[in-house]
Formats: C-alpha cells, structure tokens, sequence
C-alpha cells in the first residue's frame, strides 16, 4: 500500500484559531493523512495564521515565508486569509489562500494538493462518494439557496441566501467524479447562472492558472473535462448569451433549462421572477442562430394568482413562438408560507385544470413536431440501460428522467454508459427510435 501523504501544519494566533487547526487536523488525520513535526518530513504545509494586529501580521508573514523556504508547497488559512492580497504580495508562491473558518474550502485545497489516499480496505466511501444515480451520469450541485423572492416559492426562506461553493471545492468534485467513470454531468443548484456572484467573482486557481468565479468560467472548465456537461435552472441573464458559444463548439452540451415559468410580463411581474425583464423571445432567437442544434427544455406555472384568460392565451402565443423542445407545466398550488397566497384573484380549480389541458396540448404538438423534424439525422447518444434487445439511451438533447429517450433496436454489445453512433428513424410526441450505425459509417 503507498505511504500516506504527510502534512506540516503551523497554528499561530488566539485560541479560536487554535480550535480551528484541531478541528482541520481532525479532519485531515480521519482522512488518512499523517500530521509530521518537520517541514522536510511534509509533503504539503499548512499555515493557520493570525491577522488581528500589526505584530500578528507580521509574525503569520514571516512563519508564511519560512515554510515556503523550508518546504516549499504551502497553503494558507485562518484570519490573515481574509486579506489574500496581504498574503500573496509578499509570497506570490502560496498554493492557495483561504479564510478564517472555510474549513470546506481549505479542505478541498489540501485534497486538489495533495490527494487523500483511497484505501479500499478501509474507507467506507468510494473515491466519487456515494451516489443515487448510475454510475455512468451524476449531479454537480454548485450553490446551495437562492437570493431571489419568486412569490410562489419559500426554498430561499428554506435554504437561505446564495452560497456558491468555490471553484476548489466545485473542479476537484466534477474531475473526481469523470475520473470514476461518469460520462455525463448534469450541473445544477436552484439558480445556476447566479453562480459566483456571492462570491464577487473572486479568482480561484485550477491547474496554477488564475480563473474567476463566474459561471462562464465554470462552465468553461467543466466543458474541458471530456464529459458531457448539461446545464440547469439556468436564468436568462444576460451571461447565459456568453456561454451559447461554448454549446455551439461543442464544449457544453446544446441544452438549456430555463424555467420562464410565464409569458405574460404581467404574471411574471406578480410572481417576481429573475430577468423577467428583457426579450426572451428575441434571445431565444438569437441563441438558435448562433447554436442550430441547442435544445430548450423549460417549465411553466399556469392558473397563478390573477391569471386572465388574457394572460393564459398570451402564454399559448408566447409559447407557439418560441417552439420550446421541452416542458413541463405544473397547476398553480399555494404553498404554505409563500407570499403568492395572498395575491388576489385565485383561479379556480375546474380552470387551471382546463388550462393545464390546453397548455400540455400545445405543449405536445409543438414537441411531436420538432421531434419528427429529426428522423433521417444521426446523433450520438449515451446509454441509460439494455433490456429485451432494446436499448434506452439519450442524445444531447434529452436530460435523464425528465426529458424522452430513444430506443435503439437490436443494440448488440451496448452497456448502459457506452456512446454509440445512431440514425433516427422514428418519433412520437415525447420520444425516439433510432437505429445503431455501424462504428464509422459515412
Ligand atoms: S423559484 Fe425563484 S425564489 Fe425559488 S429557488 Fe427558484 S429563483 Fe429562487
């Protein structure tokens, strides 16, 4: 078995941050690493510093360029590391810098520095963690909570304000996860687009490079990985415009969740919804140009508070112009808590039933004909599962569980998370068939 990897650990400062090198020590030896008592023993330094007076600085700088002298891979942590750029003016050479109390970051830059050991004799956990999905797909959640007052919602009330996790705690976790076999990432949080903006965009480092946390960016390294990379709960900033490029070179996926939600400004208005603003039919339209093969999937709420037959058949137009791929549509239910109970005008029941019927119809028209539109090309596609000589797979432009399949007849040798080459050959109103093209065929 190799050697575990060792760390150094300096702890300057008041007691606080004392608990604090005990606990990411604790943390550090229950992952196997060993804690050494000399720079030249280590493979990795950590220095948990001290920034609340001048001599304090002081003391955490000159203990920071000791051990780079000494050792010379070091990471910084603790309360100097709310002012990095204290930290890296004097020693441009620290690995990383991160501050008081983000143990979750600081651990992760330990484990992109120097990887924990994965024994398999003794680590309850595989090296991708565990999952619910099958091994061949999983979701990369990149925020938790949510800094918007959608009125129909209470998951900000639920789950607090926007926290992106940061990019060294996001890239590790996605190559961590294609490095175990994972062929397709499904990038999610409850406002995808937002990412980063809590954490004003600060650089983060991947590879040694400087990178900004913004979620071009993101996106970016992610489409470098050589998995698929689907997007969702993506808002219709105006950065959404940055990242069709990369869909259309084939970096992301062509796919797009958006849920609009609605297409009356009027509703959308009353139900506070991000980027309401501006004109999403038009953006749509300019997305389509730049990327031919981008698939839209989006959701809709019909029956909210207010809605006129007016706004209803806006909805309808708004949808027959946008020809979405995908959708889905939910009746409008008031959810305890949520500030849209209070809005006037409630729909009856009988009525956002008849509109639910109406919208999926359209909904489906519009569907069967983007889907017929594709039989004749070929694509390729991802396996989800083989049974009784048909194999359920998907292209770029079906998401897992929400979104159709395509069925493949006679798949010979495909396993679930092989890629293979196919023509389609038939749809219906959600799904297609398709048959497997021999591996280079014209
Ligand atoms: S519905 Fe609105 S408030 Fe709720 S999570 Fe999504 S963006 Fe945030």
């Amino acid at each position: 078995m190799s050697a575990p990897p060792r760390i150094g650990f300096v702890s300057l400062g008041c007691p606080k941050a004392l608990v604090d090198s005990e606990r990411i020590l604790t943390r550090l030896r229950a992952e196997g690493y060993d804690v050494v008592g000399s720079y030249a023993d280590a493979d990795l330094v950590v220095v948990n510093t001290c920034g609340f007076i001048d001599d304090a600085v002081h003391e955490s700088l000159e203990a920071i360029g000791e051990a780079l002298a000494q050792n010379g891979r070091v990471i910084v942590t603790g309360c100097l590391g709310a002012q990095p750029e204290k930290i890296t003016a004097r020693h441009p050479a620290v690995l990383k810098v991160t501050g008081p109390q983000a143990y979750e970051e600081l651990i992760a830059a330990v484990h992109e520095q120097l990887p924990p050991l994965h024994d398999p004799y003794l680590d309850l956990l595989p090296p991708q963690g565990i999952r619910l999905t099958p091994r061949h797909y999983a979701y990369l959640k990149i925020a938790e909570g949510c800094d918007h007052r959608c009125t129909f919602c209470i998951i900000p009330a639920l789950r607090g304000r926007l926290r992106s996790r940061p990019l060294a705690e996001v890239m590790p976790e996605a190559e961590r996860l294609v490095r175990a076999g994972v062929k397709e990432l499904l990038v999610i949080a409850q406002d995808t687009s937002a990412w980063g903006r809590d954490l004003r965009h600060a650089t983060g480092f991947r590879g040694g490079r400087p990178m900004n946390s913004s979620f071009t960016e993101l996106a970016r390294a992610l489409g470098s990985l050589g998995a698929w990379v689907r997007l969702h709960y993506v808002y219709p900033y105006p950065q959404v415009d940055e990242i069709i490029p990369l869909m259309a070179g084939g970096q992301l996926l062509p796919y797009l969740d958006i849920p609009f939600q609605h297409g009356s400004p009027r509703i959308l208005r009353l139900m506070k919804r991000p980027a309401r603003t501006g004109n999403t039919l038009a953006r749509i339209r300019a997305w389509r140009e730049a990327c031919p093969t981008l698939t839209l999937r989006s959701t809709f709420i019909v029956g909210f508070p207010g809605e006129t037959a007016a706004d209803f058949e806006q909805l309808l137009d708004w949808l027959r112009e946008a020809q979405l791929d995908r959708v889905g549509c939910f009746r409008y239910s008031p959810v305890a808590g949520a500030a849209a109970n209070a809005l006037p005008d409630p729909v009856p029941e009988e009525l956002k039933q008849e509109r639910y019927e109406r919208f999926m119809e359209l909904a489906a028209t519009i569907s069967a004909s983007r889907l017929a539109a594709r039989i004749g090309s070929r694509t390729r596609v991802l396996v989800d599962g083989v049974e009784d000589r048909l194999a359920i797979a998907r292209s770029a432009a079906e998401a897992p569980e929400i979104d159709g399949v395509v069925r493949i007849a006679d798949p010979g040798t495909l396993r679930p998370g092989d890629h293979a080459e196919v023509e389609i050959t038939g749809a219906d109103a959600y799904d297609l068939s398709a048959r497997r093209l021999a591996a280079g065929a014209p």
